[in-house]
């Protein structure tokens, strides 16, 4: 039976008793003491709670990674996010969805460099029939057993209840009539894109056409009840106040505990993984909205709109600031730091916390497994999505290895279910292999195409934060 710890309100989030019950595991944060966290400790001094706690649960030595590919089957889509640079109409000159032998050709690769899983995910295709999601599961497992296939983000999902309208008398009904022959297929685990921000307020600004919090959450409580593990994800530092980044994270704690509680003994999946990373702006239209300061008018004695609107429980309402969703305040290295720490105590009940460096680079990635989190993501053969929104960082295997071991501890590949499939502490490791670093510095994503590999396991291969996706 899941047992939360238990809150203690009525004392500050800085209480150093308190802290080290939470590090123990032994009290939870309030969605207050969280906030309160966020605004008041010094960032050093949160990083040093997060990473008490990150090492409380996974120990001193191992930091992880896994290597997989990012399979974005078209790129189009029926919602237009403002903050996404991917998506494309039907009929657009470079819409694209990808053929199945090409599908396959690429999970070859992945194999053939020792990689476990694909990510795949859309754009949401409203002209793809279910059959054809069934039946390219189905010729992926039958080729590729081995290659865990992480796939179909909650939006897909509640946009294929409204393509191919289920039965069903509720949503979950519906959306588990269609998740069903999808995990029959081979379908193994759903990744946590389109999260966002749950508070509405936000939601409806930035993710037009995207499905709400509710609804995003329902469609992970029926992949835990089928048994099916998931992440969940949170994108930041745009028109959000911080009290929703809080909010956002005590929905994902709340949702978990009790799908812990009415699933885990029956053999229930649940979330593994958090991972938040910034807004990038490139190429996308909220890019375009003015940062907070520099608009016409704005005051920067005043507070930031998103922090006017946002509440704690999620209830901002629009119509609180004039300038809300007019404004960004993007977030640079400390206010990432900050979240993802401040993610790592809240998140009690998760168990992997990943550090987003493909988006704020690899060294502040680096320092993120010193700010609570376990977890460098992914080693990917491709990326397309957050590569189109102007990010290009990438590195290779032997490179990534390096990182984390020069962050201090040993290097571990895992597999999708966070279990350690190969631990890097002998001469052979990918990073102590090399002699020459000259030739592995870390390249641009858009150098990919005309990059030569010199073998499998030395492959150069590019990486994003894992269920990074697009939809
Ligand atoms: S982020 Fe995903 S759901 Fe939103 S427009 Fe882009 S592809 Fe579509």
């Amino acid at each position: 039976m899941h047992l939360p710890p238990p809150v203690h309100p009525d004392r500050s989030g800085l209480d150093e008793g308190l802290l080290k019950a939470v590090v123990a595991g032994a009290a939870r944060l309030t969605p207050e003491q969280s906030f309160e966290i966020h605004e008041r400790m010094p960032l050093e001094t949160l990083g040093f709670w997060a990473d008490r706690r990150c090492r409380a649960l996974h120990g001193e030595a191992l930091r992880s990674y896994v290597i997989d590919r990012n399979i974005n089957y078209t790129n189009v889509c029926t919602a237009k996010c403002t903050f996404c640079a991917f998506r494309r109409d039907l009929g657009d000159e470079d819409a694209y969805v990808l053929d199945r032998d090409v599908l396959l050709a690429k999970i070859e690769e992945l194999a053939a460099i020792g990689g476990t899983q694909i990510l795949m995910q859309g754009g949401m295709h409203p002209d793809l029939p279910l059959s054809w999601y069934v039946e390219l599961l189905e010729a992926i497992g039958s080729r590729y057993p081995q290659i865990h296939v992480h796939a179909f983000s909650p939006p897909e999902f509640i946009e294929f209840v409204r393509f191919f309208d289920p039965p069903g008398d509720t949503l979950h009904e519906k959306v588990r009539a269609i998740m069903e022959p999808l995990r029959k297929a081979g379908l193994d685990s759903v990744p946590g894109g389109g999260g966002e921000i749950f508070a509405d307020a936000v939601r409806r600004k930035i993710g037009l056409g995207k499905c709400t919090a509710e609804a995003w959450l329902t469609v992970m409580r029926v992949a835990h009840e089928l048994g099916m593990n998931t992440s969940a994800t949170m994108m930041f530092g745009h028109i959000e106040g911080i009290a929703d980044r809080i909010h956002h994270m005590e929905l994902v704690r709340r949702w978990q505990d009790r799908d812990l509680a009415d699933f885990a003994r029956d053999g229930g999946g649940s979330c593994k993984a958090f991972i938040s990373w910034p807004f990038q702006r490139e190429n996308t239209p909220l890019g375009r909205v003015p940062d907070w300061g520099r608009g016409e008018g704005d005051d920067l004695s005043e507070p930031f709109p998103g922090d006017v609107v946002a509440q704690l429980d999620g209830s901002g309402s629009k119509d609180l600031h004039p300038q809300f969703g007019r404004r960004v305040r993007m977030a640079g290295a400390s206010a990432y730091l900050r979240t993802q720490a401040v993610s790592r105590l809240h998140l009690d009940n998760i168990w992997s916390i990943g550090s987003s460096w493909v988006t704020m680079g690899p060294h502040i990635g680096q320092v993120g497994l010193r700010f609570g989190a376990n977890d460098m993501g992914s080693v990917m053969m491709e990326e397309n999505v957050v590569s189109s929104a102007g990010t290009t960082y990438c590195l290779n295997e032997p490179t990534l290895c390096r990182l984390i071991r020069d962050a201090g501890f040993v290097p571990a590949q895992r597999n999708n279910e966070y279990d350690l499939i190969r631990i890097h502490d002998g001469p052979e490791s990918p990073d102590l292999a090399i002699g020459d670093w000259s030739a592995l510095r870390a390249h641009r994503l858009h150098q990919q195409a005309n990059r030569e590999v010199d073998g499998p396991r030395n492959a150069t291969v590019e990486l994003t934060v894992s269920d990074a996706g697009s939809a």
